[in-house]
């Protein structure tokens, strides 16, 4: 069943940052694969924009490198390179001065104005409000414009407060998308799907029918080229305050009475604004130390930042709660960190035991279990207990119902369409559902602030952990003293 194609209303495109690695590896080819996919009308323009003082020839030539670099055998081939470029321009500016303002606003002068104007932030944090200011103060944006904000949105609550305050300064709320590219995954999307269009799971979907759920973000890659940044920010404000508690609100919140921005922002709100504070003695912080059997060819996280005496976590394990009627008692466990053992990121629902077993203790107790994975092999498997086939007794066994999107929609699994294809297509659309309003990233660094501020005050320094590990030990305590486990980072 090959997906329905909408091209998207013309628009105009500017990537503030459009020579950065963000812009080459993800934006660009992603503008490619949809551009291919034949979403795009004629009248596109993309103006990339830095401070580099390069031609458009020159702008062409690295993005059509960096657009090769990304295809495959499942995508589109580079025929349609030299097409797409013919969209592309360049101009050089500074965010922080006038220069290069001028041309650009002429470039977007150059033919009639398209009905839809967006403008990619796709730059160091820093710049974020200098360009909102310049945008204004050079009348390249009106009510219809629209900013699209990379992470980190702020360092914590403060200063994500006074960021929002100052593009509010200039831009109204729904202009304003803030990314979180794990939202653009199909999975993440499949999660509302399965939730809310079928009648099979809700009922069940708390804390009377669900023992626990489980968050893993596993990444084997360590901090290498982000080291200023990482060290300044750590697991819990790079992954935990943004990635995980976007996932932990898509499977704890209410039913949103229409798949709408407002309505599902409005419920994922809520749930953050129900978080408990987490109890220190359920927090496990850690950093990645040799490898194990001793030290490998690869850099400690302390040598990687250049800092003996660092104590950013990489590594960051938690167990929390929610305190609202559906979730009351329902432990929540979110994990995420660098250098392990695998690329994982998974939801796991574990349901709770049936109540009683009729066929007596030595057929075995089994749980359902619902295990959302988000990548790689973006799917869903719902473990389901059986009789174990033979003539000897009834023995049960788990088997796996599994909701193959690539089986079951004849889509190319092996190339689910990245994240960014699909937050782009909805900035140009006007879809926000799947952007960070204001008011839920200000939550998020709230519940966030005091925990960063305890162990400032404790003096708390992080467990090492090997390398190529699943993380320290005491993140596996957290869980056994709860009498639960892990389950694999292994996907
Ligand atoms: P990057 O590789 O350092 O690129 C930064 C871009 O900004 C370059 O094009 C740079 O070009 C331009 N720039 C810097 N100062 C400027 C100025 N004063 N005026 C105009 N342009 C300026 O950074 P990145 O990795 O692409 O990241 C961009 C943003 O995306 C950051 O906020 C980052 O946190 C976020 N992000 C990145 C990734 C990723 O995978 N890379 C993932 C998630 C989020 P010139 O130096 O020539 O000006």
């Amino acid at each position: 069943m090959a997906p329905r194609v909408i091209p998207v209303d013309p628009f105009d495109l500017v990537i503030f940052g459009g020579t950065g690695d963000l812009a080459q590896r993800k934006i660009l080819p992603a503008l490619y694969r949809r551009f291919c996919g034949g979403h795009f009308p004629e009248e596109v323009r993309i103006i990339g924009a830095a401070r580099a003082d390069i031609s458009t020839e020159d702008y062409r030539q690295m993005v059509a490198e960096g657009v090769k670099a990304t295809l495959n055998e499942h995508g589109p081939g580079a025929a349609g390179i030299p097409e797409f470029l013919r969209r592309v321009t360049y101009v050089s500016l500074d965010a922080r001065e006038d220069r290069g303002w001028e041309p650009l606003a002429a470039q977007l002068a150059e033919v009639e104005p398209r009905p839809i104007r967006v403008f990619y932030f796709s730059v160091g944090p820093g710049l974020f409000g200098p360009l909102a200011e310049r945008l204004h103060r050079h009348g390249l944006s009106d009510e219809d414009s629209r900013i699209v904000v990379e992470k980190p949105f702020g360092h914590d609550l403060q200063s994500a407060k006074a960021l929002n305050a100052t593009l509010a300064a200039h831009f109204t709320e729904n202009q304003i998308y803030r990314i979180d590219h794990y939202l653009g995954k199909e999975t993440v999307q499949n999660l509302m799907a399965i939730r809310f269009g079928n009648m099979l799971f809700e009922p069940l979907w708390n804390s009377q029918y669900v023992d626990h759920i489980q968050i893993t973000v596993a990444e084997t890659v360590g901090v290498a080229g982000r080291e200023e940044y990482y060290d300044r920010a750590g697991a819990m404000r790079d992954m935990m305050q943004n990635h995980l508690m976007q996932l932990l609100c898509l499977i704890a919140m209410e039913p949103p009475a229409k798949f709408d921005p407002d309505a599902v922002r409005d419920e994922k709100v809520k749930v953050i604004r129900a978080l408990d504070p987490v109890e220190p003695y359920h927090i496990v912080r850690g950093q990645y130390n040799a490898a194990a059997g001793g030290k490998g060819p690869d850099l400690t996280y302390r040598e990687t930042v250049g800092n003996p005496r660092s104590s950013t976590e990489s590594y960051i394990a938690l167990k929390t709660h929610i305190s609202n009627w559906r979730w009351a008692g329902t432990p929540f466990y979110l994990r995420t960190g660098k250098r392990l053992v695998a690329r994982s990121s998974v939801i796991n629902v574990l349901f709770k035991d049936a109540p009683h077993s009729i066929f007596g203790e030595e057929a075995g107790r089994h749980a359902n279990h619902l295990k959302i994975r988000l990548q790689p092999n973006e799917g869903i498997t719902l473990s389901v207990t059986i009789k174990e086939p033979g003539p000897g007794g009834m023995r049960l066994v788990d088997v796996p119902l599994d909701m193959s999107f690539a089986t079951a929609l004849g889509a190319d699994g092996k190339n689910p369409p990245d994240a960014y294809e699909r937050l782009i297509t909805d900035m140009i659309r006007g879809n926000q559902t799947l952007f960070m309003r204001g008011d839920e990233v200000a939550a998020a660094w709230a519940w966030t602030d005091p925990i960063i501020a305890g162990w400032q005050a404790r003096g708390d320094v992080p467990k090492p952990y090997d390398m190529g590990s699943t993380g320290p030990g005491d993140a596996d305590l957290l869980m056994r003293r709860d009498g639960r486990e892990w389950r694999g980072i292994n996907p």
